[in-house]
């Protein structure tokens, strides 16, 4: 089965009507089990009712479909045969086409075949821009919705820090960096209702695969406790604030270790930050 990426693109299509038909069955199918294309889709939809309302439709010219098709299934026979009677008097004179009008009739179905065409190529290239314009369009909605998710971070981030100098007592907590990261240096402070704000600074960089994490040990507990990971920026800095992890009141300790991308139960790593609460 493929996944989601493969019809990335052919969500737009499908919402012109634009997909060949064996293409539009693999869509559909995916489509069925894929909540982010069905909302694609309802999103795609209506930015094609506005193309459709705001560009000129462009149609066949009235009757040309009939004539084409009556051209091409006239038989011989059906052609006027060539008169030679004498006009008998009293009765019109039957119309004569002779080859002529054969010919005339051949002339104007290709005439008609190659508007078709004509047509046909327009259609073709206005659905080709169209595919493109909504391809560029679902580009350009990925891209704000990573904004979005970015800033609901950052409101999270501002919210715990508020919450964190709002509390009425507040722990220091001073990081040093250990072993192969000397120059990192961190803080961080928790506040009394269980949030926590952490700044490191001088962090080295690590592998795509891996990020840092941050420990909590609780007062009378040696066991480290999970509080969240995080990715440095280009100069070795993050900043975040959380809360702390559930049934943690009193900070002994805080760590940060190496680990892979998206934590482990326990540090798999020696500490590159460690710290106490600074006394006060
Ligand atoms: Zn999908």
């Amino acid at each position: 089965m493929m996944g989601h990426e493969a019809f990335d693109v052919d969500v737009a299509a499908y919402a012109l009507d634009a997909l060949p038909s064996q293409e539009r069955r693999a869509f559909e199918t995916h489509l069925a089990t894929c909540a982010d294309c069905q909302r694609e889709l309802v999103s795609l939809q209506r930015v094609a009712a506005g193309i459709g309302a705001s560009t000129d439709p462009m149609n066949p010219p009235a009757g040309l479909r009939a004539r084409v098709l009556s051209r091409a299934t006239a038989q011989p026979q059906d052609l006027p045969v060539p008169n030679t009677a004498v006009p008998v008097a009293g009765r019109p004179v039957p119309r004569v086409p002779g080859r002529y009008g054969v010919w005339l009739a051949l002339a104007a179905s290709i005439a008609c075949v190659g508007l078709l065409g004509t047509y046909a190529w327009a259609l073709r290239a206005q659905l080709t821009t169209t595919r493109e314009l909504l391809a560029d369009l679902s580009v350009r909605t990925e891209a704000l919705r990573a904004q979005l998710a970015s800033a609901r971070q950052d409101s999270a981030t501002l919210t715990n820090a508020v919450n964190v100098i709002r509390s009425g007592r507040v722990i220091k907590v001073d990081l040093r960096g250990q072993g192969t990261a000397p120059d990192a240096a961190a803080r961080a402070l928790v506040g009394q209702g269980g949030g926590l704000v952490f700044n490191a600074d001088h962090l080295p960089p690590l592998a795509r695969d891996r990020s840092y994490q941050l420990w909590v040990f609780a007062q009378g507990s040696s066991e480290p406790i999970g509080a969240g990971t995080f990715d440095v920026d280009a100069s070795g800095s993050s900043t975040m604030a959380i809360g702390l992890p559930a049934g943690v009141t009193v900070v002994a300790a805080l760590a940060v270790t190496d680990e892979p991308k998206g934590g482990s139960p326990r540090p798999t790593t020696s500490p590159l930050l460690l710290g106490k609460p600074v006394a006060n």
